[in-house]
C-alpha cells in the first residue's frame, strides 16, 4: 500500500507512521528523520539542514526532493511506503506526482491527521526522546517511570532542539502557511481520510488502521 501522512507537526503522524509501517510491512520514509540522520552523521547535507530545522523553518526544497526521489526508487519501496513529512509545500508535491509518474506508480490514500493548535503547542513543547532508542515520552501524558530516563533502554531523555515554545509556534505557522494548501491540492484526486487525533494516542492507532483497512492495532513492541 502507498501511503501518505499529511497533518501539523505534533499530530502524531511519526509515531503511529512507525507502527502503520510495520503492520503493513512497507519501508517508513520520514524527511525529518532522514535529515536528523545527516545532522547526527555531521554530513553536508545534515550541516546544511540543521541551520533550517533548529528555526522551525522548512529546509529548501532542492535539498529534500532528491533526498524522497532516490529512496523511492530503492527496491523496498517496490511494493508499499508510507510517506511522513514529504511532502510539506505544493513545490514538493508537484515534484512527488512527476516521480510517482515515471515510476508508474499511484499513492492508495492520504490520511490526514487533524488537532489544534493549542493541543499540539502541549504536546510538543512536553515532548522528551530517548538520545539512545529513539522512544517518545512526555513530560504530563506519558511521562516515564524515572524522570529524565528511558523505561525501554535507560538512555537519557532529551529535548528536540525545534521543540521549545517559540520554534513550535513557528513550525506550526509554517505548517498553515506552506503545507495545509496540500489537502486542498489532493482531495478529489486521491482519497483522503481524516483522523482526528485528539484522544489517546491508541485511539488514534485504531482510527488510522481502520482507515486503512487493518483490523487491530495489536502490533508487538
Ligand atoms: P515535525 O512534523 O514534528 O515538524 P519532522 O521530523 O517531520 O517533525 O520535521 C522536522 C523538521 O525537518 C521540519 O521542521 C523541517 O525543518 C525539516 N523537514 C522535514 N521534512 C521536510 C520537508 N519535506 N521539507 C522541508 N523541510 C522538512
Ligand atoms: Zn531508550
Amino acid at each position: 500500500m502507498r501511503l501518505m501522512l499529511l497533518g501539523a507537526p505534533g499530530v502524531g503522524k511519526g509515531s503511529q507512521a512507525v507502527l502503520l509501517a510495520k503492520a503493513l510491512s512497507v519501508p517508513h520514509i520520514s524527511t525529518g528523520d532522514i535529515f536528523r540522520c545527516h545532522i547526527v552523521n555531521n554530513t553536508e547535507l545534515g550541516k546544511e539542514a540543521q541551520k533550517y530545522m533548529d528555526k522551525g523553518m522548512l529546509v529548501p526544497d532542492e535539498l529534500t526532493v532528491s533526498i524522497v526521489a532516490s529512496r523511492l526508487k530503492q527496491d523496498d519501496c517496490q511494493d508499499g511506503f508510507i510517506l511522513d513529512g514529504f511532502p510539506r509545500t505544493i513545490n514538493q508535491a508537484v515534484f512527488l506526482d512527476k516521480v510517482l509518474d515515471e515510476l508508474k506508480m499511484q499513492l492508495d490514500m492520504i490520511i490526514n491527521i487533524v488537532l489544534d493548535d493549542r493541543s499540539i503547542i502541549n504536546r510538543l513543547s512536553g515532548r522528551r526522546i530517548c538520545a539512545k532508542c529513539g522512544a517518545v515520552y512526555h513530560i504530563e501524558d506519558k511521562a516515564p517511570a524515572n524522570e529524565g530516563i528511558c523505561d525501554l533502554c535507560k538512555g537519557e531523555l532529551i529535548q528536540r532542539e525545534d521543540d521549545n515554545e517559540e520554534t513550535i509556534v513557528r513550525r506550526l505557522k509554517v505548517y498553515h502557511e506552506m503545507t495545509k494548501p496540500l489537502i486542498d491540492n489532493y482531495k478529489g484526486r486521491v482519497k483522503m481520510v481524516d483522523v482526528e487525533s485528539n484522544k489517546s494516542f491508541e485511539v488514534t492507532t485504531q482510527k488510522v488502521f481502520s482507515a486503512v483497512g487493518l483490523k487491530s492495532a495489536k502490533v508487538e513492541a
